[in-house]
This record gives structure tokens, C-alpha cells and sequence, in this order.
């Protein structure tokens, strides 16, 4: 995106609205278009701290995915006959994501080419592979929703290094994260929704918010900050800010795409307990994520300027997946701050009492549950009794104290995400080096898995 983008003037004066939304995100931009198509006499305003998509959501992978974070603890809580529904809400958020950027006219890249999750870089990987797959069919998800792909079946998407097998999930699409976050504020521009830039919300309440200095009414308050709770008081008690990293490579010649696949916009990953995902951008680039960081007291991370040592670790990453790869340049770099909640899980709620709403905790997996959100919100808010609605992640009429569990205070937070870090990479090298005996290897996967179980069992469940 160039540098003429047009901008949004900030607040000048005190007004009265409906509903004032806090942040321009996706889950902010997304809770103002539903609201507004259900309901277009609400005078609907934003408020974004700094510009259009600052957060997350202008620089993210571009997964939209069709799975949310926490998803399988949501629905193994329910009786079984009301699964269905709710995976099926969750699974088909790319496609109605898909159907509004075609009503909209939003060009954001979308194309739906579905998800790989690879066992490639060492034979556990395989094992885990088939433990998954075994999990979901123990959640009643057919070959529909996650289908085992053998290695030749796999080389029709993508030719990854010593690959294994994988699971193919068809609900996931790529996008490209800030054109989407454009197009759908043109489209509430089009809408009459007010958006407002460098307008910081510095206080806020029930009916009421400060920002840029000049007082807001409002009937609802919406704050949709996510991996910048840190930044709104006191909602980062419970979203704590983890960063996620990227690099892009500079755009590749066909030669190169034709031996490496990835032709119709598929989103690849493999089975490592660190995250390692990637995609082939519109414009010829390999997009490849992985690893995060924490900062003690939960702190954000501002400059996104990679250092050398950040951006050599994912080019590493990268050639052990397409050796074919080592010599082409690495042209972009950059990050941002994701919010995770207590309970890895993320959150949508609607308190009637209060006139307080929100949603977040999406924990890298924001893209698609911010559409969701939106949905959401836009029903619980509208009162209206729907399947988002009754859905176990729909919160009703509880304040955040109420609903969401507060992250410990620190050295609690950073000792307990070193660890778990600290042992998945240690697992990740050891298991990745094929001259590591058998022994050292199982230590290291009961090391990583006995400190994910005290630390973080939640994540052990889907
Ligand atoms: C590098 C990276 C890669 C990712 N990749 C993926 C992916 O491929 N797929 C996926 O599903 N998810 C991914 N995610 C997560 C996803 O991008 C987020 O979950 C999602 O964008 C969150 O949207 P949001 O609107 O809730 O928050 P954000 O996009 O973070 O927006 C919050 C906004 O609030 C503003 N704000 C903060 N404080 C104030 C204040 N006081 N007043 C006014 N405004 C304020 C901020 O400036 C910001 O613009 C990724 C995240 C990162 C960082």
C-alpha cells in the first residue's frame, strides 16, 4: 500500500453518537458494518488511536481462516447435537466473508485455496499429523472438513522439502490484511459511518468516551483494541500483548513458483509447536510467518524494524522447507501485537446494563474471528436472539470483570510464556536435527509437553 493513501480527519469537536467504536480494526470495522446494514438509522463512529489498520489488522498474514482459537474447548462443552451448527458458523466464515467482499466490491486478493498443515521437518511430525486427524474425528468432522492428503496428493498445492503427508481443510482463504482493512472503510464511508484518525481514546465508561481531547456520548461503547489493551486501560488485564513476526521475499519468477506450487492462494503450515505458516501473495512473494515474543508487564512492542539475527532465523526456516530458496532476497520484514486472553480463547460480548460491548483475544487468529465478532456484537448489541447469539462464545449482559479472567500479575506472565517458548524451540531444534538419538528426542517432547500441561493446558485441547 502506497504512502497516498487517503487519510481520515481526527474528532474536532464534542458529539453524541450511538454506538462509538475504539479502534479501526477489523473487529471495530466489521461490528460497524453489520450494525449498520441490520440497522441504518444508528449514527455509528470510530475512533483509531493512530490510522486505518495500525493494529493487527493492517499487517497480519493474510489467513482468513474458517477456525478460531479455543474453537474445540467451546464445542466440547456443548451437548452433540448442537456441534454441528456452531463448527459449521466458524467454518463458514470465509465464505461469508467472501460474499460481503463481493457485494462490497472489496478487492483484498481474496481467493479461498484452503489449508495444508504439513509434516515436514522431522518424523515426529507425522505422528502428531495423525493424532490430529484422530482428534477431529472424535469431534465428528469428516473428510468435508479436514482431509488426509498423501505426498503426491500434497504436490498438487505444494512441493514442500521431505514431506510427509498433511491435513486439507478447505475453510481458509488469503487475502491481502491492509487492503481488506481499506476496503471496508470505504465501504462504511459509503455507509455513512464516521471514521476518525489520530483520535486516541484516553477515557471510558459506560455512555461516554475522551478521545483527542473532546467528550463522546454514546449509547454503546465499543472497545475493539485486542493486542493493544495494554493501551486502553484496564483492558489489559485481560488481553496481554504478544508479538508476531514476518518476512516477505521479493516477488519470485515463474520458474521458481512452478517448482514450489502454491498456485491458488493456499495457506501452508506444518506441525511444528512453534508456528511456521506461509503463503504466495498476489504479487509473486512468499509471505512466511513464524515465532513470536513476549515483552515483560505486557509491554508493546512499537518498532517492527527487524533486526538481522530475526529476519536469518525465518530465511533458516524457510530453506529448510524450499532449499531452492537460499538464494533470493528477503525485501520485507515486519511485526505487530496480537492480544491473547487468560483462557486462550477469545471473547464477544454485549452488556445491556453498562452499554459496553467488545471482542478480542483471538490470539494470531483474528482474520476470520474478527468477521465473526462482528456479527456477533452487531446481534448481541441489536438484542436479537440468533445462532451467533446463543453461540459459547456470545457473552450476554456480563461486564469483561465478569466474564474474562484476569492474566496473573508479573513474573508470573513472562516466566510462564518463557517456559513454554523456551520449550517448544528447544523441542523444535532438537527434534529438527536428524543426528539428535532417540532418547534425547523423546526427552525433549515430554519436556514441551509437560511444561505446555502446567503452563498452558488450554492449548493442548483443538
Ligand atoms: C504479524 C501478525 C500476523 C498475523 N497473522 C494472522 C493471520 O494470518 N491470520 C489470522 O487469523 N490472524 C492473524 N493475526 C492476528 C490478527 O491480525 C488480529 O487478531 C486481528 O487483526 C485483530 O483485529 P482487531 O481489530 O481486534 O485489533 P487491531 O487490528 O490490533 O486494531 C486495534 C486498533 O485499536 C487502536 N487503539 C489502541 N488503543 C486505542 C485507543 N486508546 N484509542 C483509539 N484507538 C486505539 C490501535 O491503534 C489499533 O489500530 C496476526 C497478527 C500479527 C500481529
Amino acid at each position: 500500500m502506497g504512502s497516498d493513501l487517503p487519510s481520515r480527519p481526527a474528532i474536532e469537536r464534542d458529539m453524541e453518537v450511538d454506538v462509538a467504536i475504539i479502534g479501526a480494526g477489523y473487529t471495530g470495522l466489521w461490528t460497524a458494518y453489520y450494525l449498520k446494514r441490520k440497522a441504518p438509522h444508528l449514527r455509528i463512529a470510530l475512533f483509531e488511536a493512530r490510522h486505518l489498520g495500525f493494529g493487527a489488522s493492517g499487517r497480519n498474514g493474510g489467513w482468513l481462516m474458517g477456525h478460531m482459537l479455543g474453537e474445540f474447548a467451546f464445542l466440547s462443552a456443548l451437548p452433540e447435537k448442537d456441534r454441528h451448527a456452531f463448527h459449521h458458523l466458524v467454518s463458514s466464515i470465509p465464505d461469508e466473508a467472501g460474499d460481503v467482499f463481493a457485494r462490497e466490491g472489496i478487492d483484498c486478493g481474496f481467493r479461498k485455496g484452503g489449508m495444508l498443515t504439513c509434516a515436514a521437518r522431522y518424523p515426529e511430525q507425522a505422528d502428531r499429523l495423525a493424532a490430529e486427524l484422530e482428534f477431529y474425528r472424535s469431534r465428528g468432522l469428516t473428510d468435508e472438513d479436514n482431509r488426509f492428503l498423501t505426498p503426491a496428493e500434497i504436490a498438487r498445492h505444494v512441493r514442500i522439502h521431505n514431506v510427509e503427508g498433511a491435513i486439507f481443510s478447505p475453510h481458509c482463504a488469503t487475502i491481502h490484511p491492509a487492503k481488506l482493512v481499506f476496503g471496508l472503510a470505504e465501504t462504511l464511508e459509503r455507509m455513512q459511518v464516521e471514521i476518525y484518525e489520530n483520535s486516541p481514546v484516553s477515557a471510558w465508561t459506560s455512555g461516554e468516551l475522551t478521545a483527542h481531547d473532546h467528550r463522546v456520548r454514546a449509547k454503546w461503547v465499543v472497545p475493539c483494541v485486542e493486542g493493544h489493551a495494554a493501551e486502553l486501560a484496564p483492558l489489559g488485564r485481560y488481553q496481554l500483548a504478544v508479538q508476531s513476526l514476518q518476512v516477505a521475499t521479493e516477488p519470485l519468477g515463474a520458474d521458481l513458483w512452478n517448482e514450489i506450487g502454491m498456485a491458488a492462494g493456499e495457506a501452508v503450515h506444518e506441525m511444528s509447536r512453534v508456528v511456521t505458516y506461509f503463503h504466495r501473495t498476489r504479487d509473486d512473494r512468499l509471505v512466511f510467518g513464524a515465532r513470536g515474543s513476549y515483552r515483560f508487564g505486557g509491554k508493546l512492542r512499537q518498532d517492527f524494524t527487524l533486526s538481522q539475527q530475526e529476519i536469518d532465523y525465518r530465511r533458516r526456516l524457510v530453506t529448510e522447507l524450499f532449499p531452492q530458496l537460499a538464494g533470493v532476497k528477503i525485501t520485507h520484514g515486519w511485526g505487530g501485537n496480537l492480544g491473547m486472553t487468560r483462557r486462550f480463547r477469545p471473547f464477544m460480548l454485549a452488556d445491556h446494563r453498562s452499554g459496553i460491548a467488545s471482542a478480542g483475544g483471538y490470539g494470531g487468529e483474528g482474520v476470520g474471528a474478527s468477521n465473526l465478532a462482528g456479527r456477533t456484537l452487531a446481534d448481541l448489541i441489536l438484542g436479537e436472539d440468533s445462532l451467533l447469539t446463543r453461540a459459547p462464545w456470545a457473552i450476554r449482559n456480563k461486564s469483561l470483570d465478569e466474564a474474562l479472567k484476569a492474566w496473573e500479575p508479573e513474573p508470573f506472565r513472562w516466566l510462564g510464556y518463557s517456559a513454554v517458548v523456551n520449550a517448544f524451540t528447544w523441542e523444535d531444534r532438537v527434534l529438527a536435527n536428524p543426528r539428535s538419538p532417540a532418547t534425547y528426542r523423546k526427552f525433549a517432547i515430554a519436556v514441551a509437553d509437560g511444561v505446555s500441561r502446567a503452563v498452558a493446558p488450554e492449548l493442548l485441547i483443538g
